[in-house]
């Protein structure tokens, strides 16, 4: 079958189309300024160039008939028609508490996602869009949605409740959801594969450390906690999310500075994390490390407190889970940055991970860290969070 994976966001759309027998991906690319101007179209099919071509795209229907256009060029395209799509899978941010699992879209389930708009108001509405626009063009195209906070909906009470009055949980769900859940059970899974252990037998730590980041507690094959919340905010410092921190600095600092707390949230969410720590250096650890080797202060100092919120949290899900077996780093920086695994690791010590320091200059493939007599297996894993949710969108279809 050939899956077209979408992630739509409120001015970008990105896809993948993926062979589900091969699992190879045909061709993937990226809309990007969808409704601004100097919209653009990035697409590279499988082995070759990746091209850019700026075009109008005043919505995401638009952008969508570009997406099939590039697929089924005469010359460039990898398939010969619309028709060699046999499935959609949508990567849907917020699923509530309504969806714990993916789901075949259709009307009815179309307007349980609207009902969790509020919860997601920056992400949900643009996946509804995307999802439409594919609906329009491909009306008879089954199409399934994978939700982020599906595989967390396992959570016990203890772990998604607040320490808040009962009654914004009964009357508006506030509650801890988590993210990134396509990551944490692919990743999970994979490293229960690799190790030929059966995944029922297996407590894991994943730390998915991307510009966003979230660690998870897998116990049994089931997310049992999760370090992001009603929102994406909370939990680790992140690229430029502030993560855990005291709410009332929230109208502390509006009144310093006059501004809302609105804004406040707004400066959490996009001005915080290592970007703020470091005193604006970056977001992008790449650059953090640049810095700091050239003895940037505040950017050394960003990256050793990012380091020491992340093995914070493996401390507290090993108690969690009243034992670890297996901690895996994946996503943009737990795949590729050493430096920061170096930083983490440092502190976990104690539990007995004993990471090598030449297998942890590996970067962007699967290994493992810790050295074979360690009593906790420390593992890189490339995520890929297409490739799962084009097997889900196969499962449910088939
Ligand atoms: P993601 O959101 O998973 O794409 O991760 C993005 C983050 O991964 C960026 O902020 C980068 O700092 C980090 N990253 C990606 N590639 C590398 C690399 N080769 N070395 C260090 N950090 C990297």
């Amino acid at each position: 079958m050939n899956v077209l994976v979408i992630n739509c966001g409120s001015s970008s759309l990105k896809y993948q189309l993926i062979n589900s027998d091969s699992e190879e991906v045909l061709a993937k690319g990226l809309c990007e300024r969808i409704g601004i101007d100097g919209s653009a179209i990035v697409h590279q099919p499988a082995g070759g160039e990746k091209t850019r071509m700026e075009v109008d795209m005043p919505n995401h229907t638009k952008a969508v008939r570009l997406v099939i256009e590039k697929l089924t060029d005469p010359q460039a395209g990898v398939i010969a028609s619309l028709d060699k799509i046999d499935a959609v899978g949508h990567r849907i941010v917020h699923g509530g508490e309504k969806f714990a699992t993916s789901v075949v879209l259709n009307d009815e389930v179309l307007s349980a996602i609207e009902q969790c708009n509020d919860l997601a108001p920056l992400h949900n509405p643009a996946n509804l869009i995307g999802i439409n626009s594919c609906r329009e063009i491909m009306p008879n195209v089954p199409m399934v949605g994978v939700f982020d906070t599906a595989f967390h909906q396992t959570m016990p009470k203890k772990a998604y409740l607040y320490g808040l009055p009962l009654s914004y949980y009964e009357k508006y769900k506030v509650r801890r959801y988590g993210f990134h859940g396509t990551s944490h059970d692919f990743v999970s899974k994979r490293a229960a594969q690799i190790l030929g252990k059966d995944i029922k037998d297996l407590k894991i730590i994943v730390c998915h450390l991307g510009n966003g980041a979230s660690v998870s507690a897998v116990k049994y094959g089931e997310s049992v906690d999760t370090s992001m919340g009603l929102t994406p905010l909370e939990g680790l410092i992140m690229g430029t999310r502030s993560g855990d921190i005291d709410p009332a600095i929230v109208t502390f600092i509006a009144e310093k500075e006059g501004i809302s707390a609105e804004q406040v949230l707004d400066i959490c969410n996009k001005k915080s994390g290592v970007l703020g720590l470091s005193g604006g250096v970056s977001s992008d650890f790449r650059d953090l490390g640049e810095a700091a080797a050239e003895g940037d202060e505040a950017a050394k100092t960003a990256l050793e407190t990012y380091a020491y919120r992340v093995a914070k949290y493996v401390g507290a899900y090993a108690a969690a889970m009243n034992g670890v077996d297996v901690i895996v780093f994946t996503a943009g920086v737990g795949e590729n940055n050493g430096d920061a695994r170096a930083k983490i690791g440092k502190y976990l010590g104690f539990l007995g991970t004993n990471i090598d320091p030449e297998k942890n200059k590996l970067r962007g493939e699967e290994v493992i860290l810790s050295d074979a007599d360690a009593k906790v297996v420390t593992m890189v894993i490339p995520t890929n969070e297409e490739l799962a949710i084009a097997r889900e969108t196969v499962r449910l279809v088939k």
